[in-house]
């Protein structure tokens, strides 16, 4: 495959935010044209075999939080399943598919971005070194979401556990944990959904999170976590003090996760002390054989392409600043022509959601176009 060798925008990545970004720059390209400007160039750049980012490695019985109604992006509403059922992975790939086609998204797939390196005047073009060569570009936006990083902590014994550990990453659907015996560690929404869906099937499930689970209440979902951020948000530009998303809690109540836990099947128990050859011991003596650990975990951004340009960093990410009336800290704050979008609340509240990455694409994309059009 042949890249372009220059272009105006590179964007890393090409799920559900370089999407949503890729339309608000199509939008600021019409209105530039009315102008008299040429047209931008724009290339996204995505390292999976076809459109749909993160949801391509879904397992069969992941729902949305929201309806499709509240789960779009800009300009395209998601349509409703035909059977009116909250919509799987498989129905989120298919929409993204069709978005990038609507919009005549320029991704190119698959590429690996492997290396930034910077312009040494920090303005000119940055070189987005892949492994299909090289392109020059005047802004560099990274788009590369959490998934390809997951995060494994460290607990005590894991080398010596003889069985079998994944990460939520790597997990498919119940059906590998037939009659087996598994952990599952972690208090999100991951742990949650995966303890739920093993029930009925694995032999044993024991879910373990650090903290008890902190459930939000049933009729909370993706719609209303989207209002409290926005409510969020605006309070904060305002100056004023507000309660995020956190405060609610962490587990959205989907109907698999309230159908085990009325049943009573789904509970929690503290962390083990320690990972054994064949099990897990906690601190009061009592212990349990396993054959399988998950580890639902969490995932970090993946930015490992960004680890030559020695970027400042704060709680391990880039620091980033809002530009001149955004309210999403994205633009990398050491001033080159870098941009960070969908990676959650450091760099836009919500942001990491189908529905909440519409506003900071849109500053995004009005804040680069603001840098190509200044002089110098
Ligand atoms: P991704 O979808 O991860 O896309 C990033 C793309 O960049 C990928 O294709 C990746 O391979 C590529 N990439 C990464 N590094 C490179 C590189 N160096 N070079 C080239 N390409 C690269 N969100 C909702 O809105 N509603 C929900 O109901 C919901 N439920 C969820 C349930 C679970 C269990 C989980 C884990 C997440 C859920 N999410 C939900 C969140 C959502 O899945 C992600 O936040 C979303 O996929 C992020 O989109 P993205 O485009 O930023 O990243």
């Amino acid at each position: 495959m042949n890249l372009p060798s220059h272009v105006d925008v590179c964007v890393v990545g090409g799920g559900q935010s370089a999407l949503a970004l890729g339309y608000y720059l199509r939008r600021a390209e019409r209105e530039r044209q009315r102008r008299g400007h040429p047209p931008l160039s724009v290339v996204l750049l995505d390292r999976r075999d076809g459109p749909g980012g993160a949801w391509l490695d879904a397992w069969p019985s992941l729902r949305l939080f929201s309806p499709a109604g509240y789960s779009s992006l800009p300009g395209r509403l998601m349509p409703t399943p035909a059977d009116g059922t909250a919509p799987d992975a498989a129905h989120v790939v298919a929409y993204l598919a069709d978005y990038e086609q609507r919009y005549d998204l320029d991704v190119r797939r698959p590429v690996v971005v492997e290396d930034l390196v910077g312009a040494e005047d920090g303005r000119g073009p940055t070189e987005v070194r892949t492994d299909h060569g090289h392109v020059q570009a005047r802004a560099v936006v990274n788009a590369t979401g959490t998934w390809d990083r997951p995060f494994w902590p460290r607990l005590p014994g894991i080398e010596q556990f003889a069985g079998r550990q994944l990460h939520t990453h790597d997990y498919r659907g119940p059906d590998a944990f037939a009659g087996k015996r598994v952990l599952v560690v972690g208090g999100g929404n991951s742990g949650a959904q995966i303890a739920a869906d093993l029930l009925g099937t694995a032999q044993a499930v024991h879910w373990v999170t650090r903290e008890p689970p902190r459930y939000l209440p049933d009729d909370v979902d993706g719609r209303v976590l989207f209002e409290v951020a926005t409510r969020a948000v605006r309070a904060r530009a305002a100056g004023e003090q507000a309660e995020g998303v956190g405060s609610l809690g962490d587990i959205v109540v989907v109907p698999p996760v309230r159908a085990a836990r009325d049943r009573g099947e789904l509970h929690a128990d503290p962390l083990p002390e320690r990972l054994t050859r064949h099990g897990a011991t906690w601190s009061d003596g009592h212990s349990v054989d396993l054959d399988v650990v998950v580890w639902a975990t969490g995932f970090r951004p993946a930015l490992g392409h960004l680890r030559g340009l020695d970027l400042p960093r704060r709680r391990g990410v880039p620091v980033t600043v809002a530009p001149e009336g955004a309210t999403s800290e994205m633009r990398s704050a050491d001033g080159s022509p870098l941009w960070f979008l969908g990676y959650g609340d450091w760099c836009g509240a919500a942001s990491a959601t189908l529905i909440g990455v519409g506003r900071p694409a849109k500053e995004v994309a009005a804040d680069v176009v603001a840098h190509l059009d200044s002089p110098g």
